[in-house]
């Protein structure tokens, strides 16, 4: 497998252990509640954390390779590897990116570089906010939404089932929302529409845009 430059989590590689949140669990109330921000850190996160690590034991031979080359590599796997890859190598990719693009700091607003590059995509702020919310409510099942850069550098939106990650598609994200039921369940149990509303005011677009420099510049 070729070794790539990561953009996000450089850091990340086997042994992979459970980031820090870059906030209190509260912090984020009265939007998302402090007892869903625990048990989908500390467990939900873990989880996807541990088995990853598990398949790389028997691995060694990927163990040093960071976790965006692993996803973006996916289809060159072992197949038994491949699958905890994709669905808990992405647990672990995507929740990390979902902690770091959430802030304190509420009703932020896109800035500068990803303002010009959102209306660019799709029009007007308004526009993306309204084929974002589409592909959140609509995800089937288990999945997440994603703003993400594609080959030729323009913004889209896209929906994934389960924890497939869009690296694995040639895609790069820098905007996830996770819609599965543990992370909305306890506060909104079946109001997924109130949920993805509430996540529009705790997006930390000041690190979305430093993500997107990263991302753009590989
Ligand atoms: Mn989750």
């Amino acid at each position: 497998m070729n070794r790539l430059q990561p953009y996000l989590f450089t850091h990340l590689h086997y042994p992979y252990t459970l980031p820090q949140l870059p906030y209190a669990y509260e912090a984020l109330e009265p939007h998302f509640d402090k007892a869903t921000m625990v048990v989908h850190h500390q467990k939900h996160h873990q989880a996807y954390i541990d088995n990853l690590n598990k398949a790389l034991e028997a691995y060694p031979q990927y163990q040093s390779y960071t976790l965006e080359e692993l996803l973006i590599g996916l289809n060159t796997l072992p197949s038994d590897l491949k699958t905890v890859v994709q669905n808990h190598g992405g647990g672990h990719f995507n929740h990390g990116m979902f902690w770091q693009i959430l802030s304190p700091d509420f009703d932020q607003k896109p800035t500068s570089v990803i303002a010009q590059k959102i209306d660019a995509a799709f029009g007007s702020y308004e526009n993306f906010k309204a084929a974002f919310d589409k592909a959140a409510r609509t995800v089937f099942g288990s999945g997440w939404a994603w703003l993400c850069i594609d080959q030729k550098d323009n913004l889209v939106v896209i929906a994934s089932p389960n924890q497939d990650n869009p690296l694995s598609q040639g895609l790069r994200p820098i905007l996830g929302l996770d819609v599965w039921e543990h992370a909305y369940y306890l506060k909104f149990q079946n109001r997924r529409i109130d949920y993805i509303d509430a996540w529009w005011h705790v997006i930390n677009w000041q690190e979305v845009e430093i993500i997107y420099k990263k991302a753009s510049s590989i």
